[in-house]
């Protein structure tokens, strides 16, 4: 990323600080730099979709690589003369009085502290994927964790979902026309009845043996796939992988600012992006309002979310609530 603009340590007081580049931390600088504020946006250089070529779903952005969609986000914001990226690490954040934290934030960095008014966390999640051996190695592209971003590209082939969790009818019912066929990989697990009900219904099968592991494999005609090796020796031969990573968030700052979590372990945001702390607003993978159990994470939902709290960036330094 050449064209991150650097700085550096300053003294200022910015208007705001965005921690994190993503799609919300960047959409929130555009909507930021289009009212003239300060803002200093921090990014470590890991994103959550970096493991993977191509991004879907995203409109005018289908198939196109992350790197790609994130180097047009910035030739956007270096027209915007007030918006400063800064590749750089962001350690820990605090209130400057923890009395008053409206009153402004300071961000201690690898690189020097940077203080702002207000603090807009977008620093995402980062997955764990089950300990399967060799899922790690084809997550992002044989494997996937969300029909919508990787699916139909495995529109004609077998697909296997791993894991009988209560996701699994629901990824059953929206991968069912795209797969020439479904099954869902237990994985050694007993399987809860309402599941297997609910995929009885839809007629896929459940195979119940331990996933010994993944094996790339190229299926006919060349497509990308997997072999599952099962225990007991048999396999299924597949185009398509669906897993369900448990979520983490990928930096500290909400604890250290021991702000609300939902039950996801997400930041408690109202639809503005406001957090349980004055002055502290949070977009993106990272948080999720009450109406969701988890984040609506998609690049385009993070932009969007990451547009609001700049709004409520800006209606909190006017003064205003909404
Ligand atoms: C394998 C995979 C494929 C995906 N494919 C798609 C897809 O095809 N379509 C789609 O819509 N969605 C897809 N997603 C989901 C999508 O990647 C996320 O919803 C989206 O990236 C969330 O954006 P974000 O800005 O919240 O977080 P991220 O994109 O994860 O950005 C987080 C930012 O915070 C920064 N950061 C973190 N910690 C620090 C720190 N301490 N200091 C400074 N900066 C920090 C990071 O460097 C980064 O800039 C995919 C996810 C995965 C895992």
């Amino acid at each position: 990323m050449n064209d991150l603009r650097t700085a550096p340590h300053d003294d200022a007081m910015h208007d705001a600080v965005v921690l994190g580049a993503g799609p919300a931390g960047l959409a929130a600088a555009l909507a930021l730099g289009r009212t003239h504020r300060d803002v200093v946006v921090l990014d470590s250089g890991r994103y959550r979709n970096d493991p993977t070529d191509a991004m879907h779903n995203v409109l005018g952005f289908d198939g196109v690589a992350p790197a790609e969609f994130r180097a047009a986000a910035h030739r956007t914001l270096a027209a915007y003369d007030t918006v400063e990226l800064r590749r750089t690490t962001a350690l820990d954040v605090a209130p400057l009085d923890p009395a008053a934290p409206a009153d402004g934030f300071v961000v201690r960095t690898e690189d020097g502290d940077v203080t702002a008014r207000r603090l807009l966390l977008a620093t995402g999640v980062r997955d764990e994927l089950p300990g399967t051996p060799g899922l790690a190695e084809l997550f992002g592209t044989v494997a996937a964790h969300c029909p919508y971003c990787h699916g139909h590209e495995y529109s004609g082939t077998p697909v296997a979902i791993l894991g009988a969790g209560p996701h699994s009818p629901r990824v059953a019912g929206l991968m069912e026309r795209i797969a020439s066929r479904v099954v869902v990989l237990a994985d050694g697990a007993e399987v809860d009845p309402e599941v297997r009900a609910a995929l009885d219904a839809r007629g896929v099968a459940i195979r119940p043996e331990k996933v010994e592991r993944l094996e790339p494999l190229a299926l006919p005609g060349g497509h990308p796939g997997a072999r599952a090796v099962l225990a007991g020796g048999a396999a299924e031969e597949l185009g398509g992988v669906m897993v369900a990573p448990t979520l983490h968030q990928a930096a500290p700052f909400a604890a250290q600012l021991g702000l609300e979590l939902r039950k996801s372990g997400c930041v408690a945001v109202d639809p503005t992006g406001r957090t349980s702390m004055p002055g502290v607003l949070a977009a993106g993978d990272l948080a999720h309002t009450a109406d969701f159990p988890m984040p609506l994470a998609s690049v385009t939902a993070a932009m969007a979310a990451g547009q609001m709290a700049a709004g409520a960036v800006d209606g909190d330094l006017l003064g205003l609530a909404h």
